[in-house]
């Protein structure tokens, strides 16, 4: 697709892959059955997705298996694996139009974001994995003189990754990337709610070279195909992002089947700590509302609770409503729209009860708390901050996954550490400070896989990205990606 200027227009010529890629193939469920899949934009269908079932779990494991066996990628020279990747990331950065479309359609985040984000960065992370592929090196052990100890790092085989809705292709591409770029196999399992741009990208792996069986997606609910992938015999590996909830239940699988290594990116409730001696408040009011409201606050990085100083917390909050106001829902087609729908109905539903146990609660609510733009058949949210929360309210505790704000306050930096520890997540937490000490004892002190500094926004490819507690285990991008994908062996040879 050429460069679209118009996406209503271009949405009507496109060609939804609706059935499941197995060994290079687009087939049907073997059972014939199929799901809607339905467009929060206004909520019309779009296609009948395949809804695949533990039969086609195992299809797919076999032709992963035998691609695997037959070393035609886990032994190709990496030069080799290489050029195959960045041809894959080049033909997505070709149709990064239309898989930014696809996205859109079918999650509802605006054109912006899907544009300008979510598929530059599924083409970047393929395109980071394969130029480091052949720049990691093995081990040589200390020797004793009697001999030589190798240490070999092997792709495990079949991988399974089940990810989420909120960034359909980008969380796929987390552990695509380094999963093939390792020599491994892979099967994804897409959200039920966001299968069509991983369907599509297949076929684009399969014209770059990738051998048959290499790469296969297979659509469906997690209770069947999800749970199918975790429970079966052959997988070798298992990397879930999704709740934490979910997320136990593939320890769970794994150690009821053949203890397959488990990865997990699960929730978070991030903690976003405003100092009183703040340097800049506008950019820190500014970094809070996009901290929550970007892709309408369904990011699990989510700045969710806003810790703020006492002294500060009037006018700082002022200045969030402020920007806030300007990321009301719009049509996701619309190119200026900053922010597009809630996933589905049932995810609006559940953002809009929590909204009202704020209340019930006691919170005050400051700003937004309703669904708008009902005439558009979609299910949008307002941007809504809630006032005097304490730490304990459900609203404060518990992931909403929506555009939902809690404000809470600190007296001192001990106190603010103190809250923002006080839950069961770790994936993330922010602060703001003009005093370097504070902000290094902050970030020491902070229980989160990744503190940021005077940023809601910080990292990239670059940094390994995971939780402490219970956000989960095993990092996505950053060489420390390849490990989940890998096994070491040691190979020790006796010289004579
Ligand atoms: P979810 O846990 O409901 O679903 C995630 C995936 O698991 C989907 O593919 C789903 O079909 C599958 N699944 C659901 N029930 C299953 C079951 N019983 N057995 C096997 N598979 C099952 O999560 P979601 O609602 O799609 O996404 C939102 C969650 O994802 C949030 O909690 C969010 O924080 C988390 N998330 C985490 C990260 C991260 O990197 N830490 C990134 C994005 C999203």
């Amino acid at each position: 697709m050429a460069v679209a200027e118009n996406w209503k227009e271009k949405s009507s010529e496109l060609d939804y892959r609706h059935q499941a890629f197995i060994n290079n193939d687009y087939v049907d469920a073997a059972s014939g059955a199929t799901f809607d899949c339905v467009s929060p934009v206004d909520g019309q269908v779009l296609t009948q997705v395949a809804s695949c079932d533990a039969e086609d779990i195992d299809r797919a494991v076999r032709a992963a298996r035998a691609a695997f066996e037959s070393g035609a990628w886990a032994d190709l020279a990496v030069a080799k694996r290489k050029r195959v990747l960045l041809k894959f990331a080049d033909l997505i950065s070709d149709h990064a139009d239309e898989l930014a479309l696809l996205e859109t359609l079918d999650m509802g985040k605006p054109i912006s974001s899907s544009r300008g984000g979510d598929i530059p960065g599924v083409a970047g992370s393929v395109r980071w994995f394969a130029e480091a592929i052949d720049k990691i090196y093995d081990e040589i052990g200390p020797s004793d003189g009697k001999g030589l100890g190798l240490i070999t790092r092997e792709p495990l085989g079949v991988v399974g990754a089940v990810v989420p809705w909120n960034f359909p292709l980008l969380m796929a591409a987390w552990k695509f990337a380094p999963a093939l770029a390792a020599g491994n196999s892979i099967i994804i399992k897409p959200a039920e709610q966001s299968p069509l741009t991983a369907l599509r990208v297949a076929e684009l792996a399969a014209e770059a070279g990738l051998p048959a069986g290499v790469f296969n997606v297979v659509p469906g609910f997690g209770e069947t195909a999800g749970q199918a992938l975790g429970r079966h015999m052959d997988v070798n590996a298992l990397a879930f992002t999704g709740s934490t909830e979910v997320g136990k239940l593939f320890l769970k699988y794994s150690g009821e089947s053949n203890m397959k290594m488990v990865s997990l990116e699960c929730g978070g409730k991030s903690p976003n700590i405003i100092m009183e001696d703040t340097e800049d408040l506008d950019v820190a009011a500014r970094e809070a509302a996009m901290g929550i409201f970007y892709n309408s606050g369904q990011v699990c990085v989510a700045a969710s609770r806003l810790l703020v100083h006492e002294n500060i917390r009037e006018s700082f909050l002022e200045k969030v409503a402020e920007f806030g106001a300007t990321m009301e829902p719009g049509d996701p087609l619309d190119n200026a729209t900053q922010q597009g729908s809630m996933v589905d109905e049932n995810q609006m539903n559940r953002v809009l009860q929590y909204i009202d146990k704020g209340k019930s609660e006691g919170a005050k609510l400051a700003m937004g708390g309703s669904q708008v733009r009902q005439n558009s058949g979609g299910y949008y949210i307002e941007p809504t901050i809630f006032d005097q929360v304490s730490n304990d309210m459900t609203i404060a505790q518990e992931e909403i996954f929506g555009p939902v704000l809690s404000t809470i306050t600190f007296k001192d930096p001990e106190e603010a550490l103190k809250i923002a520890n006080d839950t069961i997540y770790g994936l993330r937490a922010n602060v703001w400070t003009s005093n370097v000490n504070t902000a290094h004892k902050m970030a020491k002190a902070l229980k989160a896989g990744t503190v940021n500094i005077n940023t809601t926004d910080g990292g990239d490819i670059t940094m390994p990205f995971g939780g402490f507690k219970q956000s989960g285990f095993g990092r996505d991008n950053s060489l420390h990606a390849i490990d989940k994908y890998c096994q070491l062996k040691s190979t020790y040879i006796r010289i004579t």
